[in-house]
C-alpha cells in the first residue's frame, strides 16, 4: 500500500488547500514523517483549531480532533491526560494559536503537557479572509491593514520558551528535510514540545502584497529570512507606509530543549512514573 492510501482519507479529497501555498510543502513533509515513524496511526491523534493549517488534519487518517478557534490545546490537554498513551499532536496556525488561542499556548508550555504543537505560521490569517495575525509584518497590507501594518509582531517561539516550552524549535517550508528532522526531534522529547514553521499564504498574504507566486515566495524564504520584509519595502506600487516593512531575521533549528516534570508527572497521574524515566 503506498503512502497516501495508508496515511490518508480519500473520501475528503480533493483538498481545500489553494495552489501553491506552503502549507502542501509541509503537510508531505508531515506525512513522510508520519510513515517513517508509525506503522499503524491508532494511537496517533491530531488535534485543530480552526484555519486552513488546521483544516489538513481532516485528510490524516488518524484519530482527528476538529475544534474550535484556537482552542485546540485545551482539548488535546484533556485528551493526553485522559489517554496518557496516545501520541498526541496539536496543529494550529498564527491566528488560531498566537491570537485567538494565545492564551492556552502559554499555559500549556507552563504546564509542559505531554504533546507536540506544530504551528503554522503564514503571517496572516488565511482561512478567514487575510485579516492581520500577531506575526503579520510590519508595512504589510491585509484585508484589516489596508494602509499597512502598524503593529509589531511578536517571535512565537521565543513566547513558547518564555512560557515554559521544553523543547522549542522553528523551521520553514522551503527546507521540508529540516522540518521533518526537527519534527522527528519534537516527537521524540517528552513534554511540550513547540514546533514553528513558516510557510507562505499565496492567496492573501502574498496576492495582497504583490509578491508573486508560490514559487517567488519560496525563493523569497530562500535568500534570506528578511527578503520577504525587503521585497514588501521594494514594491512601487503599493503605497508608502510610514515605516519600512522589515520581517526580522529568524533563526531556524532547535532553540531550546530541557527536562522538567510533565503536567501528568506533576500531577502523578497517567502512569507518571514511567513518563520519568523517559
Ligand atoms: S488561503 Fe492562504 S493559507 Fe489558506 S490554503 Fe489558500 S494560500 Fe494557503
Amino acid at each position: 500500500m503506498n503512502t497516501e492510501k495508508r496515511l490518508l482519507r480519500p473520501d475528503m479529497m480533493p483538498h481545500m488547500l489553494c495552489p501553491g501555498c506552503g502549507h502542501g510543502i509541509v503537510f508531505e513533509a508531515m506525512l513522510r514523517v508520519l510513515d517513517r515513524r508509525f506503522a499503524t496511526l491508532d494511537q496517533v491523534v491530531f488535534v485543530a483549531g480552526i484555519g486552513c493549517s488546521s483544516r489538513i488534519v481532516g485528510y490524516i487518517d488518524a484519530g482527528t480532533l476538529h475544534t474550535t478557534h484556537g482552542r485546540p490545546l485545551t482539548f488535546a490537554t484533556g485528551l493526553k491526560m485522559a489517554r496518557p498513551e496516545l501520541t498526541v499532536i496539536v496543529v494550529t496556525g498564527d491566528g488560531d494559536g498566537l491570537s485567538i488561542g494565545g492564551n492556552h499556548l502559554i499555559h500549556a508550555a507552563r504546564r509542559n503537557v505531554d504533546l507536540t504543537c506544530l504551528l503554522f505560521n503564514n503571517e496572516v490569517y488565511g482561512m478567514t479572509g487575510g485579516q492581520a495575525a500577531p506575526t503579520t509584518v510590519r508595512g504589510a497590507y491585509t484585508s484589516t491593514t489596508p494602509g499597512g501594518n502598524r503593529e509589531t509582531p511578536f517571535d512565537a517561539a521565543r513566547l513558547a520558551e518564555a512560557a515554559g516550552a521544553t523543547f522549542v524549535a522553528r523551521a520553514q517550508s522551503y527546507r521540508p528535510q529540516l522540518f521533518e528532522g526537527i519534527l522527528e526531534q519534537a516527537l521524540d522529547h517528552r513534554g511540550f514540545a513547540f514546533l514553528e514553521v513558516l510557510t507562505d499564504c499565496t492567496e492573501y498574504f502574498g496576492r495582497t502584497n504583490r509578491l508573486g507566486t508560490g514559487v517567488d515566495l519560496l525563493q523569497s524564504q530562500s535568500r534570506a529570512e528578511p527578503a520577504i520584509g525587503v521585497d514588501l519595502a521594494a514594491r512601487p506600487t503599493l503605497r508608502p507606509v510610514a515605516e519600512t516593512a522589515v520581517r526580522p531575521t529568524l533563526p531556524m533549528g532547535v532553540f531550546h530543549q530541557s527536562r522538567r516534570p510533565t503536567l501528568a508527572e506533576a500531577l502523578g497521574v497517567g502512569g507518571g512514573g514511567d513518563e520519568l524515566a523517559r
